[in-house]
């Protein structure tokens, strides 16, 4: 039985079919997503349903109303990212996945199209929101990755929230290590990450994009990564050219999806590079990575993008995505294809 949901101001919902195209350039706009996988409207209760939307809704809220107030892309990525991180229903943060030894190691990468400087950690197991320390990674060091114990030391030394590693639990993601350590000992096999043996296979990975009043780009995305994970594996989300790029001169992206390919076709560069080097629209080069390029080399996932002139994209090869995107007068969530 489901249910763990998110702390929100209940928000009106809009139905994901009301779209509207408008040609001239907006004045700021934003992408979200809490991951993709083979979500199932049969293995969906209203009530859960419910719980995503309204959890996507209020996390565009919070990066919609930075961006309306003139507050810059980084902003509105780093607390949109960080609202979902704190919420149960996605993989990352709290409500990550467990590893093989049942931890949670959370991974979070973020970068500025202006400044095309970037900040990223990997496994770290006490921070809040590891979207934050990721930031603080980019302006408050000479680096771009830090990783486990060294990352946890940056934290303590720039004065980060640490929490004990229970805070991240959650009965659900528990429960489906639990199924596939017990689905890899009836196989015989071990250290698995392929989707098949993977039960829950909404991974939950959430990312953002926008584009501010001021013309720049952000993005940034953060993970709990795979179930039954181990040897301190790191995904896509934490590598910066394959979950997470932005430029200002053609897009941001963030990627969710089986990490490992991601990380092999450079995804979130290559959207970029078929911009800015081929001339592509953002339509045209999100399409031909997702739907085309991953696609036939077995890749599972999706990105949401914003290109320089708010254009945004949100494709997927995957059954469905947990998605919204607003510009202004315009808002939606949606799940699934239709
Ligand atoms: N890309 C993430 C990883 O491989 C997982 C996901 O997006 O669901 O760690």
């Amino acid at each position: 039985m489901f249910f763990i949901s998110c702390q929100y101001e209940p928000q009106n919902l809009v139905n994901q079919n009301n779209v509207t195209n408008k040609s001239a350039k907006p004045s700021y706009a934003i992408a979200i997503h809490g991951g993709a996988g083979a979500i199932r409207r049969s293995e969906m209760t209203p009530e859960k349903e419910a719980a995503y939307r309204t959890a996507l809704d209020s996390a565009l809220t919070i990066g919609e109303t930075i961006l309306k107030n003139g507050g810059t892309a980084l902003d509105a990525v780093e607390k949109t990212i960080s609202y979902l991180e704190d919420c149960p229903l996605f993989n990352a943060g709290r409500g990550a996945v467990f590893t093989h030894e049942g931890k949670n190691e959370l991974d979070a990468s973020i970068m500025d199209g202006f400044t095309q400087k970037a900040g990223a950690v990997g496994g770290v197991t006490t921070v809040r929101n590891p979207i934050r320390l990721a930031r603080s990674v980019m302006e408050k060091s000479p680096h771009v990755l830090l990783t486990g114990t060294g990352a946890e030391q940056f934290a303590t030394e720039n004065g980060f929230e640490k929490v004990d590693p229970k805070w991240f639990f959650t009965q659900d993601r528990w429960n489906s290590l639990q199924s596939v350590l017990e689905a890899e000992k009836s196989q015989g096999k071990t250290g698995n990450l392929e989707r098949p043996e993977d039960p829950d296979k909404k991974l939950g990975t959430v990312g953002c994009v926008a584009l501010d009043q001021k013309g720049n780009l952000a993005a940034g995305t953060s993970t709990g990564g795979m179930t039954n994970k181990r040897w301190n594996r790191l995904g896509d989300s934490p590598i910066i050219g394959a979950g997470t790029y932005a430029s200002n001169d053609a897009c941001a992206v963030s990627c969710t999806g089986h990490g490992e390919y991601f990380i092999r076709y450079a995804v979130a560069y290559d959207v970029w590079a078929r911009m800015s080097y081929g001339k592509a629209s953002l339509a045209e080069a999100t399409d031909a990575v997702i739907n085309q390029k991953l696609k036939e080399k077995g890749g599972e996932g999706g990105l949401i993008a914003v290109d320089k002139n708010g254009n945004i994209a949100q494709p997927f090869n995957s059954e469905g995505m947990y998605r919204g995107w607003a510009k202004p007068g315009e808002r939606n969530v949606a799940i699934y294809r239709d």
